[in-house]
Formats: structure tokens, sequence, C-alpha cells
């Protein structure tokens, strides 16, 4: 196990459990979150205990493979290698006032959804917490600079992983790790509505973004193999009782794809199906995957769909996309390298 995996409380019972003082543990969970490679780095710790820690844990951050940096628009993509030789796909963004990453949550994906890239191959296995974290810490190590925002919308279904979504969750939130607010997180879900109330309990008040993807259960159902397991209705209900929780504002992402889901008809029914919410729709025209057959809707497409919806009442954006000239969407890099 890595020692980075553990929590904050788990750490105080290992040390205490080896018989050190409980102020190791503060000292110990300082340095693994800053980042450090090798016991050797913690300095103020004691060689005998630095010897045993390295006896029972691992210390790894993932590894560089491969770092592609957009001409446009500064945007750089990792292939960050695992301490078992699985590579996931990190990218870190210009984003308003800060640097945005976007991180992976699991090596592949089981959802399924006919659109993307990180499910082609299956879901291989889930990522451990630090391994989360280790996307951010190496980003931040390699850049020398400081990320301002995190978003969970890489490679896997972070819903999929839960526990270990909540430790990672929970170890970036502390003020002697990286110490990031939980409003400065957005956790991108297919809709997993059981685990999303289990959040909203959590007292964990992140951004949640919804990938909807269609208005309707028949049409989701031919785009996402969740809609057979989790309706709309229960979606949405889910939805609803995170925002009474936690009051952040929901986002529903909708990837337009050309005449499976981008008619203005369909953009009619999706406000009626979000009208009332305090929501945000955010559209993404199609990132076409050579392994299926979707087609990305014209400017024309997508400015119509999101006027039907503003002209509802529903407020929506188009995604800017960064990064083109390195690969778009998520997946894609990863798959390319298998
Ligand atoms: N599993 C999570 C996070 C993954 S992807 C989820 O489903 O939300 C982040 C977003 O990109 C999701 O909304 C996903 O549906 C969308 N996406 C995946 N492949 C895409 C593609 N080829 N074009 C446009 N959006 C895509």
């Amino acid at each position: 196990m890595n020692l980075g995996d553990l929590t904050k409380a788990q750490l105080k019972e290992y040390i205490k459990s080896i018989g050190q003082s409980p102020f190791r543990a503060d000292q110990i969970y300082k340095w693994i979150h800053a980042g450090i490679e090798a016991a050797d780095e913690m300095t103020n710790i004691p060689l005998t205990l630095r010897q045993k820690l390295c006896e029972e844990f691992e210390i790894f951050l993932p590894a560089i493979h491969k770092k592609l940096e957009s001409k446009l628009d500064g945007t750089v993509k990792y292939l960050l290698r695992l301490s078992d030789g699985n590579i996931i796909e990190t990218v870190v963004m210009d984003y308003h006032h800060g640097k945005s990453i976007c991180i992976s949550s699991q090596v592949g994906c089981r959802m399924g959804c006919s659109f993307c890239a990180s499910t082609l191959h299956g879901l291989t296995r889930n990522l451990s917490p630090f391994e989360i974290e280790g996307q951010i810490l190496r980003a931040q190590k390699d850049l020398g600079v400081k990320i301002s925002n995190v978003v969970i919308m890489g490679i896997g279904e972070p819903l999929d992983n839960y526990d270990n979504i909540i430790t990672f969750l929970k170890n970036i939130n502390d003020e002697s790790g990286v110490g990031l607010g939980y409003r400065h997180i957005t956790l991108s879900t297919c809709g997993l509505a059981d685990k999303i109330r289990t959040l909203a309990d959590e007292e964990i008040p992140i951004n949640l973004a919804i990938s909807l993807h269609a208005p309707t259960d028949e049409v989701r159902k031919t785009l996402m193999p969740v809609a057979n397991a989790y309706s709309l209705e229960n979606l949405m209900s889910a939805c609803d009782y995170y925002f009474d929780k936690t009051h952040r504002r929901i986002t529903f992402e909708y990837a337009l794809v050309k005449d499976k889901n981008s008619h203005t008809e369909e953009a009619r029914t999706l406000a009626k199906l979000l009208r009332g919410r305090n929501c945000h729709v955010n559209l993404i025209p199609v990132n076409p995957v050579m392994e299926r057959d979707n087609i990305r809707t014209s400017e024309k497409e997508t400015q119509d769909f999101k006027k039907a919806l503003e002209s509802l009442g529903i407020n929506a954006t188009v995604r800017r996309e960064l990064g083109a000239d390195i690969n778009a969407s998520c997946g894609q890099l990863r798959n390319n390298e298998l």
C-alpha cells in the first residue's frame, strides 16, 4: 500500500501502533502530501522510522510517461505511469485566473457510453486515493505551479470507485496537504443515482456535474447503458437531494451527437426536464472517436440547440475546446498508447 493512501486518522493509528509519538503522523502526512518521492526527503523524521515506513509502505508518485503541450492555448496533457505499469491520462488547462486539472479516477471504465473512448477496453482497475491525488502532485511539481481547480472528468467513473474518491477528497481538502477547498472541485458522473445520494450525505460539498446527454430515458438508453439501471426520474430526484443538502448548483453535461440527441425538439424536452432547477447546461459538440460512428453537430446546430434552451429559461454554455492540436477528449491518448 502507498503511504499516501492512508487517511490522516489511519496514519495516526498506525504511528500509535508502532509506539511513535502522534506528532510524527502530522509530519509524515505533510511530507507525503507535499509530493515527496523517497523517504530520505523526510528530513525531520529519524532514520529508523523512515526505514520502517519504507519496509511497510510504498512511496510513489505517478511518473511522466508522455507529455504533450498545446501550442494553441498552453494546455498540457500527460500520460502518467502507475507503479504497476498502467497508464492514465491527466490534463492541465488555463482556466479563468488559475490552473485547472482534469484527473482520472479509474484505469479504463465499465460504463460503456457509446461516444466515449475511455470505455472501449473496459475497466482494468480502480485508482487508489493517492493515485488520484498523485496526478495533481505530479503536475504541480512538473509545472512549478499551484493547481487551483480540480475536475474529476478524466478516465473512469468516479462514483464507481466511491470509497477511494471519498478518501482522496478528504485528503486533498486537508489543510496540511494540498488544502484545496471543496468549492474548487467538480466531480462528473454518468449518473449513479444511489451514490449521488450517499455523496450528498457526506458533508463534502463539491460541485456535481451530471453527464445527462439526453432528455428522455428512451434516447439516453441508446447512448448510455447506465440509463437502464437508473431512470431520469430517479437521477433527477437524486440531483434535487444533492442540491438540497449542499446548495451547489448542478451542471448538466450534454454531448451533442448529430441526429441522435441534437434536434431543437430535444432541447425543448430538456428545458422541460430541467425547469425550476438551479442548474446549468454545458453543451459539448461530440468529439468523434474513431471506433464509433458518432458525428459532431455543426456550429449552427450547436447554437440553435443553445438558443432553444435559453429561450425557455435554461442557462447554457458551449464548452471551450482546449488542446485541440494535442489529441482530443478523455481516453483518446491512452487508447493510442494501448
Ligand atoms: N465518467 C464520468 C466522467 C468522465 S468524462 C462521467 O461520465 O461524467 C467527462 C465528460 O465528457 C462526460 O460528460 C462524458 O460523457 C463526456 N465525453 C466522453 N466522451 C466524449 C466525447 N467523445 N465527446 C464529447 N464528450 C465526451
